[in-house]
Formats: structure tokens, C-alpha cells, sequence
């Protein structure tokens, strides 16, 4: 056996026995409305790797209780025709085991071609969040009453929102990270956790000239604390002690707002462009 087969199957085991989910990499599995190629080998070996250190942020108990079943890795995956770097596809009944079956849920689709890159980790985590929502004490499912009051009074969800044309002047709103988030409730907050888990340090700097962002964040960390003890000061500490430096800050300012993204970026930016 190579050494990339050998260290895939090492990692699909290692994976499989801590979390209890299945993992398909080899395989095109059928889905109405998801489209993906299957990657390599090395592809596949190099980001569970990736995505094993990145569930390493979080303990073993944690990530056991989002219950999820399935986790697919695919190349240039879409939704439709729209493409995407992940998407989780959680059951309303979450702990129903015949449901899940029955609807193949609980599955989160990931990017196989998004190894190692900034967006690559914000993602796993984004839908990471969309797990844990599907497990909150709440009914309905997903509806959070406080969340849009925390937002500036004249700003709607794109998805509220009646025309495009609102929608594209809010890009200069405050209290958000991403376009992204500016979609649904939901997009939101798996975009403010994301980022949160990632890169601390940056959005605690943005906070800190953005009541709405300052408050979300708050809420953000009352919301995890409720739903894990082990999302207290001192799981966010670390966060803030390990975000993101160097290279990878380019990269990421680019998935900020243009707003947000850092001036002294923005000028490495422009050079690089134009060289
Ligand atoms: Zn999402």
C-alpha cells in the first residue's frame, strides 16, 4: 500500500472510531439538487487531515453530539448550478434516527478543493454551526425571535428584503462580516461563528467599532455557552491567541465586506494586482 493510501485509510478510521460518522471521498452519491466530482486520493487523504485538525478545536463529546452521519467530500461542488464550498443538510428531527435514514440526513458536504485555505476552515466550521442549531432546545426549529433586533432597525434579511435593489444598498451596514450574512438569520450566525473560531482576534478588533457586530458576538457566545460548557472565556481566549496571521491574512480580509477589509491589505492588494 503507498503511503497516501495508507494514511487515508489511517484518517478515515481515526475519524470514523472519535466522531461516529461515515465519510465518503470515493464515491458520487446522489443528490437532487447537490452536484460534486469525486476527488483523488491525495485530495482526499490531505483534507481529512485538514478537517481533522480543525474538529481538534473542539472536544471529542462536543462534536459527538451534533449526531452527524455523513460527511461527503467533493471537487467543484453546486448546489444546482450555484457553486458552493460546503453545505449541511440537517434534518428537522435531528435525533430521529428513522428520519434521518429515511431523508439521508444529517450530512454536511464539504470541499475537498478548499483544503488548506482560509475559506476552506470557515467553512467547516460555518456548517459546523448548522449542526449545532439543529440540536438547540428551540421550537420551531431554527427561529430565533432575538436575532434580528439586534441588528440596525432599518436592515432586512436579503431573503426579506422585496428587491435586490435594498439589498445591494445595505452592503455598507454595520453589524455584519460577510455578504453572506447578510442573507437569513441562519447564514448570519454560522458566518459570525465561523469567523469567530477562526479568526477571534480580527472580529473582536472590527466589535470594537461596531455596537451591532459587539452585540452579536455577545449573543453569539450566550448562545454556545447555553449549548456546550465547554464554549466558555477560556475556549475564546485560545481562539484569540491562535487567529489568523501572516500570509493567510490577505486571504482572508477578501471574505470580509469591502468595508472591513484592512487598509494596510488593501494597499498589498493593489500591488499585487497591478504587478
Ligand atoms: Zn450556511
Amino acid at each position: 500500500m503507498t503511503s497516501t493510501t495508507q494514511k487515508y485509510f489511517n484518517l478515515l478510521c481515526e475519524l470514523r472510531r472519535s466522531y461516529k460518522f461515515e465519510i465518503v471521498a470515493e464515491e458520487s452519491q446522489y443528490d437532487p439538487v447537490i452536484s460534486y466530482e469525486v476527488p483523488s486520493r491525495e485530495e482526499s487523504a490531505a483534507f481529512l487531515e485538514f478537517l481533522q485538525n480543525e474538529l481538534a478545536l473542539y472536544s471529542t463529546r462536543f462534536i459527538n453530539r451534533l449526531q452527524i452521519d455523513k460527511i461527503i467530500l467533493g471537487n467543484k461542488i453546486h448546489r444546482v448550478d450555484q457553486p458552493i464550498v460546503g453545505c449541511a443538510s440537517m434534518s428537522l428531527f435531528p435525533d430521529s434516527l428513522p428520519l434521518r435514514v429515511l431523508f439521508r440526513k444529517n450530512t454536511i458536504y464539504l470541499a475537498a478543493d478548499q483544503c488548506n485555505t482560509v475559506d476552506g476552515r470557515i467553512c467547516i466550521h460555518h456548517e459546523l454551526f448548522h449542526a449545532i442549531e439543529a440540536h438547540e432546545e428551540r421550537w420551531p426549529k431554527y427561529f430565533d425571535p432575538i436575532w434580528p433586533n439586534l441588528n440596525p432597525r432599518a436592515f432586512r434579511y436579503k431573503e426579506d428584503s422585496l428587491s435586490n435593489e435594498s439589498y445591494e444598498n445595505q452592503l455598507d451596514c454595520d453589524g455584519f462580516l460577510s455578504s453572506y450574512s447578510m442573507r437569513t438569520v441562519r447564514e448570519d450566525k454560522a458566518e459570525l461563528f465561523s469567523h469567530m473560531v477562526v479568526n477571534f482576534a480580527r472580529v473582536e478588533e472590527l466589535a470594537s467599532k461596531d455596537k451591532f457586530l459587539r452585540a452579536k458576538t455577545q449573543r453569539m457566545k450566550q448562545i454556545l455557552k447555553a449549548f456546550n460548557e465547554e464554549f466558555d472565556e477560556s475556549f475564546w481566549r485560545k481562539r484569540e491567541q491562535n487567529s489568523l496571521n501572516g500570509t493567510a491574512k490577505i486571504s482572508y480580509e477578501q471574505l470580509l465586506l469591502r468595508k472591513l477589509q484592512d487598509a494596510l491589505v488593501n494597499e498589498e492588494l493593489s500591488t499585487q494586482e497591478s504587478g
